[in-house]
């Protein structure tokens, strides 16, 4: 193994979640392998975290962006645990953990027992109104339907029509995945979105007996017996794990409010790129990793890429939406008995879904206060981007007085317009990334939500992932 006699110089664009892990990963790294390796994090607006965005408002927590996270992939706790968060964690209030489904205009719960879209409980769900006879016969029909097991990618749409029929889509998979996940189930790719549903169905033969399975292993929490929450978040809200990286990372390598605006790469030279920043100053790196949307990655490389830059523009983007509205409690009649509802395509309606989400969390509103979180826009709504927030507002409660019977007025409300901020994973997305990271050179690195998962745990596995592979570029260590 050779050793450069010069400090590698490493420069990671974009100070989201997955920049800031693969920082974080990276310092770490070198750190351990006593290895130095310089680095710099380039930040283009004032504030780091991308589209973590925690806002402390008169005693309320408010979420922009993400407000908890999958605990069943651990990156992201593993993670908060190693920055001393690991006594901030919390989950969901698992005393009113229903989901409603709006149909003809009433709030259905989902059956108890439903894990993401597939029935476990055998009597919750016979006994549940939201699905029809003979669509609950039709979604047991998936213990005989013989399993697929090609391995070629399908839209989710197509997968769920496949095994528990389309009442089961329509219900269910498509206000799940739309309303809260700003996709499209009839493009989605269930292989780079939901690979466990095939997995299963491959191992088990059926997703129910596969679920039923998983159910089984599911470990309880050690302190109360009782299972452990579907997803996490921090006490303080989500910046708190924003705010702990900023600490952990050297404040010199960070350059916030500065944006990059191209990169150049001269193979022959060492080092190799030039980061360009707006206000003309350019950074020289060994590697570059790039933890920006793919369509701005696109815009840095264009000019010598352009076959990277092409592929980086074909991966589809949604803008979206959230408006947080907070009441005096005692003007509400609803019994928000819940984590709030979900509305499928064909109700029509402006809104996508709605958290009710000083109930879903503790600490969200000030005593005798509720704080709810409505999602709007997406490939459904795009236009509701677009209103003013006064309209945005008009509508919004509109919506919720016909839904929930709400006519009180909010005593706060905050709106969050995100544009292009949700990738989309349509069908065939791993192969497409796998073409895209063949066409990087040496040295250059696609991080982020793009590309191998949206949600906050994979974006820090990824940027885990990208710091060990420039490792072992550089210096040939991070291997583990
Ligand atoms: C409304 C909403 C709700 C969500 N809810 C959840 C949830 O509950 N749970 C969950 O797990 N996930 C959720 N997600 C998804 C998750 O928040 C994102 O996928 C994740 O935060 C993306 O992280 P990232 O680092 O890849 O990208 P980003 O957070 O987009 O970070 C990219 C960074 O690059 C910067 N940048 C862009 N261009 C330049 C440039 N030219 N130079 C320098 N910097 C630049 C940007 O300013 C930004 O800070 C939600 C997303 C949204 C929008």
């Amino acid at each position: 193994m050779t050793v450069s006699p010069r400090i590698p110089h490493v420069v990671i664009i974009g100070g989201g979640i997955a920049g800031l892990s693969t920082a974080y990963y990276l310092q770490k790294e070198a750190e351990e392998a006593r290895r130095p390796v310089s680095y710099r994090l380039v930040e283009g607006t004032g504030r780091l975290g991308g589209k973590i965005c925690t806002d402390h408002v008169e005693g309320f927590i408010i979420e922009g962006g993400p407000d908890s996270f999958l605990a069943q992939k651990p990156w992201a706790a593993q993670l908060a645990r190693e920055l001393g968060l690991g006594d901030r964690l919390m989950g969901t209030n698992d005393e009113r953990h229903s989901v409603f489904v709006l149909q003809k205009g009433r709030l259905v719960p989902l059956p108890d027992g439903v894990m993401l879209i597939v029935p476990t409980k055998f009597m919750p769900f016979v006994l549940s109104p939201l699905i029809s006879p003979l669509g609950k016969l039709r979604m047991a029909m998936d213990l005989f339907i013989p399993p697929r097991r090609d391995g070629r990618d399908e839209t989710l749409a197509d997968f769920i029509r496949r095994r528990l029929g389309s009442e089961a889509l329509d219900k269910i998979a498509e206000p799940l995945m739309s309303g809260i996940h700003n996709a499209e189930s009839d493009r989605q790719s269930i292989l780079a979105t939901f690979p466990r549903f095939r997995a299963l169905e491959e191992r088990y033969g059926s997703l129910i007996r596969g679920m039923l399975a998983a159910r089984r292993h599911r470990p309880p929490s050690p302190s109360n017996g009782r299972a452990a929450s579907v997803f996490l978040t921090l006490r303080g809200g989500m910046a708190e794990l924003v705010n702990a990286l900023e600490r952990a990372l050297d404040p010199a390598a960070l350059i916030v409010g500065r944006r990059a605006e191209a990169i150049t790469y001269e193979p022959s030279s060492t080092p190799p790129y030039r980061v360009h920043l707006a206000d003309g100053e350019v950074l020289a790196a060994d590697a570059v990793v790039l933890a920006v949307p793919a369509y701005v990655a696109a815009s840095l490389v264009a000019h010598w890429a352009p076959d990277l830059a092409a592929g980086l523009e074909t991966i589809r983007y949604v803008s979206t939406g959230t408006l947080s509205l907070a009441y005096r409690q005692e003007e509400i009649e609803h019994p928000l008995d819940g984590f709030g509802f979900v509305i499928p395509k064909s109700e029509g309606r402006r809104i996508n879904a709605c958290t009710w989400t000083s109930i879903k969390f503790a600490h969200r509103a000030p005593e005798g206060h509720v704080l709810l979180r409505v999602f709007f826009g997406g490939s459904r709504r795009p236009e509701m981007m677009e209103l003013p927030d006064d309209a945005l507002r008009r509508v919004v409660q509109e919506e919720l007085r016909e839904i929930m019977g709400i006519t009180a007025q909010p005593v706060l409300t905050r709106i969050y317009r995100w544009h292009r901020a949700n990738p989309q994973y349509d069908v065939g997305h791993l192969d497409r990334v796998a073409r895209l990271e063949a066409l990087c050179p040496p040295g250059l690195h696609l991080t982020g939500s793009a590309y191998r998962g949206v949600g906050i745990p994979d974006c820090v596995r990824q940027g885990q992932e990208a710091a060990r592979a420039v490792m072992r570029e550089l210096i040939g260590g991070g291997d583990q």
